[in-house]
């Protein structure tokens, strides 16, 4: 806090937390050694989480005080606020609670009290919690090594803490609680069912209007709803959770996405390879997938007396495909691609429709290059994004990068320091290069290398997740993978991992949501509603419709006996942006009359004329 006010008394009042050598600590607690600092606010994923974290705590203090006997259980900050465990003992408590707590804690936030850590003795912190009654705390406490457990108070709360917090209660100005739900205790559910309280807070009461405003916005735009108003995708109970039915009209979308990467890809100069779904666990062993990923993989099949797993990543696929031939430095860098399909187990409760699923179909890469190559290689990764950016509209993104923390090496990281430097500055240098949004946090990377989450915001301000670069130096010594050098010497490739689209399932939710089913024409599964004014014009449509088929446009003519209004209605309602209405004076002049979704009259014209217009769309993904 001190060094902020050294800076400027603006940044002291926004700033929230400090990333000292990596760690995120309070603003209050002393720096005692030399230090790489970075000063946290709002705009910090991290500011962010520790802000709700924070307000975790004052809904706790609240909820003392309304509640008296109240017992917690854990409180942590979530993607989009925070929420609290809590036993209750007995009452109840539901959405009509909540003005009252937000009023609590709005009252109690404006004390401005001080979050003060303190360090406490095992035995001190379990006659605390005793006093108090909570076996919950107990319970987490008994798990802790004396010598490690710090408490957090702030007005009349106590709780069991490793932080960090904000520094007061005061920049907590907007808050509301927004859902509760039950929680068995340590997520077992032979554990009691606690119950817990959803909320999220904000510097600024216009912040929370906003997100709020969003939010109706997200839930109108919801995809699920649109997916099945628009037949894209369905569950089915005998299929299972989390595994997507793609209809017709997704299977279109799929099949235009897939177009889509494959002529960006082939002008790339990838290649295209096709594995099976299914593999040994000794190739999974051989990954390292087994045993450290197995609990995000379905359990085994056994066959002959061996064991096969579903595949969760193409990538140990691809190193055989790689290693399947001797390689040369002239056969680099090789880029093989696949819409691989993937299966990952994930608990039923974190299942949420398309974006957490248990298949998905990913578009996935693995370049393998040499040092040289690499940053080129990357350099041509990150314009493959920036193309699609600007193909789906997608104006708000950022690439975070995560880089390895240097006295770890050889434990949470591989030991190839040299290599660490040099691809994190090429990495650095390429996004600086091209201007990339980016964030960089350190001791995050992965273990084989750093690593690149892309986050991408809907038109609608929502944040995805949607894809990660990994740069990766282990898999080529796991499988011995090398090519011969200039000096016919064998050597390692890196290995870089790549996924511009994400997975099918994901970005076709991002989408729904994004453009609220109104596609652009490439993607839309109806392109054209030919739309014959009375039976009398159904030749003459369907004259029309070969002249799009023939094209390749996707078309279908209304051939039910409506008044023209209500065909037009129901068009725009099933968002096909293209409208061809025919009557009488269209068919004397051999034209068509041209409506486009939301604009409405858009003229006359020939059908010829209409086909060279629309195809002209269509090439330039509009
Ligand atoms: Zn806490
Ligand atoms: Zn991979």
């Amino acid at each position: 806090m001190d060094i902020a006010k050294s800076i400027s008394e603006g940044l002291a009042r926004k700033v929230l937390a400090a990333k000292v050598n990596g760690e995120v600590r309070d603003l209050l607690r002393p720096i005692n050694e030399d230090a790489t600092l970075h000063l946290l606010t709002w705009d910090d994923k991290e500011g962010k989480s520790t802000f709700w974290h924070s307000s975790a705590h004052l809904m706790a203090e609240a909820l003392e005080v309304l509640y008296p006997g109240v017992k917690f259980g854990i409180g942590p900050a979530v993607d989009n606020g925070y929420y609290y465990d809590v036993d209750l003992g007995g009452r109840q408590i539901s959405q009509e609670d909540f003005a009252a707590i937000e009023k609590k804690m709005a009252e109690l936030a404006g004390k401005n009290s001080t979050y003060v850590r303190k360090d406490v003795s095992k035995a001190d912190a379990l006659k605390y919690f005793t006093g108090k009654g909570d076996e919950y705390k107990l319970e987490l406490i008994n798990d802790l090594q004396d010598g490690s457990i710090t408490f957090y108070e702030q007005g009349n709360f106590v709780d069991l803490c490793r932080g960090p917090h904000l520094a007061s209660t005061a920049p907590i100005k907007a808050i509301k609680l927004t859902n509760i739900a039950g929680a068995y205790w340590r997520g077992d559910s032979s554990n009691k069912q606690m119950t817990r309280i959803y909320g999220i807070t904000f510097p600024k009461q216009k912040d929370l209007e906003e997100y709020m405003n969003m939010l109706e916005e997200a839930k109108k735009r919801d995809h699920r709803k649109i997916g099945k108003e628009m037949e894209i995708f369905i569950f089915d109970d005998d299929v299972g959770q989390g595994m997507p039915l793609w209809m017709p009209n997704g299977g279109i979308m799929i099949e235009e996405l897939e177009k889509l990467a494959k002529t960006t890809e082939d002008k790339a100069g990838y290649s295209r390879v096709k594995t099976p779904h299914i593999a040994k666990e000794s190739m999974y062993l051989k990954s390292g997938h087994l045993p450290y990923y197995a609990d995000s993989m379905f359990p085994p099949m056994e066959i002959e007396g061996t064991k096969y797993y579903l595949k969760a990543m193409n990538c140990p696929h691809h190193h055989k495909i790689f290693d399947a031939v001797p390689r040369s430095y002239k056969d680099l860098p090789l880029r093989l691609a696949e819409y691989g399909m993937c299966y990952r187990y994930e608990q039923s409760g974190e299942l949420f429709g398309l974006m957490r699923v248990r298949s998905l179909q990913m578009n996935d890469a693995h370049i393998y290059c040499t040092e040289e190559q690499f940053e080129s290689e990357f350099k041509a990764v990150n314009e493959m994004y920036l193309k699609y950016f600007k193909i789906f509209g997608i104006d708000k993104y950022v690439m975070r990068f995560s880089t390895h923390e240097p006295s770890k090496l050889g434990k949470k990281y591989l030991d190839m320091p040299e290599l660490w430097k040099k691809t994190e500055d090429m990495v650095r240098k390429v996004l600086i290069d091209s201007k990339i949004p980016y964030v960089e946090v350190a001791d995050e990377a992965a273990f084989y290398g750093p690593k690149i989450d892309v986050q991408i915001w809907s038109v609608i301000g929502r944040e995805f997740t949607l894809a990660t670069n990994q740069v990766d130096f282990g898999q080529p010594s796991r499988f011995g993978l090398t090519f011969k050098n200039e000096k016919n010497e064998d050597e390692q490739p890196i290995i870089i991992h790549r996924a511009p689209l994400g997975t099918h399932e994901r970005f076709i939710g991002f989408l729904l949501e994004h453009y609220a089913g109104k596609f652009p024409t490439w993607l839309s599964p109806q392109q054209v509603a030919i739309l014959p004014i009375s039976e009398k014009f159904i030749p003459y449509a369907k004259n029309v419709m070969d002249k799009l088929k023939n094209a390749d446009i996707r078309t279908t003519i209304d051939e039910r006996n409506e008044k023209i209004g209500k065909k037009i209605r129901d068009t725009e309602i099933k968002h096909v942006p293209h409208m061809l209405v025919i009557g009488e004076k269209e068919e004397a002049s051999g034209q068509v009359s041209v409506r486009r979704q939301g604009e409405g009259d858009k003229g006359s014209m020939s059908a010829d004329e209409f086909v060279t217009f629309i195809k002209e769309e269509i090439k330039n993904y509009r």
